[in-house]
């Protein structure tokens, strides 16, 4: 992989192809890119450009068996014997070379996504070598207890790996999610299979060639492009072969996944939907709570499942909160995610731009709520963005609680205000969706700060901030938004058996 991609003002299209991007995407399997057996492939789209760069191999239920193959080799091999220390030392190599190749990393996760280089530089790519450094330390540090019994005998829980395993990524954060479930599941022992989301399938593919000089075995990571129902994701889902699946994305595939998982019995882990909120209290600092809501709503387009989607905020404070948030959306710029100085990229996709759009003209249409802000798509772009899927940060204020607008994940940058009076009423409109990810609380009241965070349906708090993380707690949402837990012991708890071992008094 070359690095230092500093990008030049000439030729900008053919020196990013070869800096950063293949011909084409290829599967990854038994340590080999490959293409599909019929040779299918489909063209990537570029989305602030909406061109065509690259094509990306198509891969269905004989290259998932191939994988599978592959994997349940490596998996009978000495990858889940060595130990948890050995393991551990080649997965933060992974890191390390992740973070020596940050900046080519970042530049195909802003190509492939449309988010601004600016933060898969500082943000979704050191992210994804923490992912590996933190798993790498974690599962080398797992201890377990031992019970003795009255008799003497002494009972010991200790972890296995499950062998094989899937992961099912999604496209808003693809490197980043995909290694928060690779670092983990490799340092507890199993092998893997990783179907990236077919809109962004070039970090996951530039990622394989790290793996062999970090000393992964061949067969322990394999990567199989395509679809989702009927298609990769689906074979994945569906091949006996594999153990567990670890999923990101929409709620309604998740109700599929668990479908076609339940005959084989298969261990799984979801993270779904969210329709987060960030709940200003009157006594709050605004200077604090107001950047930060609006960082919440717009950051990666809206397009993450934590993104504060809804501000909810004390009806005393709601015009000064209303003012100082359009002038903080006033300042995002929108462009090139190569350039610099923009803060918000393209969307996924232009379908993806069409629906969000589509949720701001039935506000429009049914008059629900006021539009203060955005509400269209960009004018004034330079030439070569202005087919790309770009939309403008969007503010709605008074919408009422049963909307479409309230009870469906957009996963865009629109940004609802509801006002409240009460603490009970800020809780209930807080809980009142089908999600129950995250939100944040804003207020200088620890109490009423500790009161809100234990009564909200929510997977995740943050009380005075946002998207603040420690890798050592438990990630994952209520409700529609999820089952289970990842992160820290949780993620290592998924990515494992366990078996009890007791030996006999003497
Ligand atoms: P998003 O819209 O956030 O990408 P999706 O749920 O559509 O969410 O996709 C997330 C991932 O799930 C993608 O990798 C996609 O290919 C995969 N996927 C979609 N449908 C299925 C399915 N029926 N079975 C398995 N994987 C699927």
């Amino acid at each position: 992989m070359g690095s230092g991609c500093k990008h030049n003002k000439g030729d900008r299209k053919e020196f990013l192809r070869q800096q950063v991007l293949p011909d084409r995407c290829r599967h990854f399997i038994n340590g080999r890119y490959v293409d599909s057996a019929d040779g299918e492939a489909f063209k990537k789209v570029l989305p602030a450009y909406n061109e065509s760069w690259f094509e990306v191999a198509t891969g269905g239920a004989s290259e998932v068996d191939a994988a599978v193959t592959a994997a349940e080799k490596a998996a009978a091999g000495p990858w889940s014997r060595t130990s948890p220390q050995d393991r551990a030392r080649i997965l933060r190599r992974v890191g390390d070379l992740i973070e020596a190749n940050v900046e080519t990393l970042a530049l195909a996760e802003s190509l492939d996504s449309g988010k601004p280089y600016s933060e898969t530089l500082n943000g979704d790519i050191p992210r994804s070598a923490k992912n590996f450094h933190f798993f790498a330390d974690l599962a080398a540090h797992q201890s377990f207890e031992t019970w003795t019994g009255e008799d003497g005998s002494q009972h010991t829980s200790i972890r296995e790996p499950l062998g094989v395993t899937g992961l099912i990524t999604p496209w808003n954060l693809p490197l980043y999610l995909a290694t928060w479930k690779l670092a983990p599941a490799l340092a507890q022992g199993n092998t893997v299979i990783l179907k990236p989301a077919e809109l962004t399938p070039l970090t996951a593919t530039l990622l394989c060639e790290l793996l062999g000089e970090a000393g992964i075995p061949e067969g322990v990571v394999n990567v199989v492009h395509g679809f989702g129902a009927k298609s990769a994701g689906e074979a994945l889902v569906r091949h006996p072969g594999v153990k567990a699946i670890s999923f990101t994305g929409e709620t309604t595939t998740g109700s599929a996944i668990m479908r076609d998982a339940a005959d084989g019995l298969k261990k799984l882990s979801f993270e779904l939907g969210g329709k987060g909120a960030s709940v200003i209290f009157d006594d709050a600092d605004l200077d604090l709570a107001v950047p930060t809501a609006c960082r919440a709503a717009f950051r990666n387009q809206g397009q993450i499942c934590l993104a504060g989607s809804r501000l909810i905020v004390h009806e005393k404070i709601a015009t000064q909160v209303i003012d100082r948030l359009l002038e903080n959306v006033k300042k995002i710029k929108i462009g090139d995610p190569l350039d610099d100085t923009t803060t918000m990229g393209a969307l996924i996709a232009n379908d993806h731009r069409d629906k969000i759009a589509g949720f701001v003209e039935y506000a429009r249409g049914e008059r629900v709520g006021e539009i203060l802000c955005g509400g269209k798509i960009p004018a004034g772009l330079p030439a070569h963005l202005t087919n790309g899927a770009f939309y403008e940060p969007t503010v709605i204020a008074d919408v009422p609680q049963d909307s479409r607008l309230i009870q469906e994940e957009i996963f865009g940058p629109v940004l609802t205000v509801q006002t409240f009076k009460t603490l009970e009423e800020a809780i209930a409109l807080t809980s009142g969706v089908p999600y129950g990810l995250s939100c944040s609380v804003y207020t200088r009241d620890g109490a009423r700060a500790q009161k809100f965070a234990r009564s909200v349906r929510m997977g995740m708090v943050w009380i005075n901030g946002w998207f603040i993380r420690d890798l050592h707690t438990a990630f994952g949402g209520m409700k529609r938004s999820g089952i289970g837990r990842e992160g820290g012991r949780w993620s290592l708890d998924f990515f494992s058996e366990y078996k009890t071992i007791t030996v006999a008094g003497v």
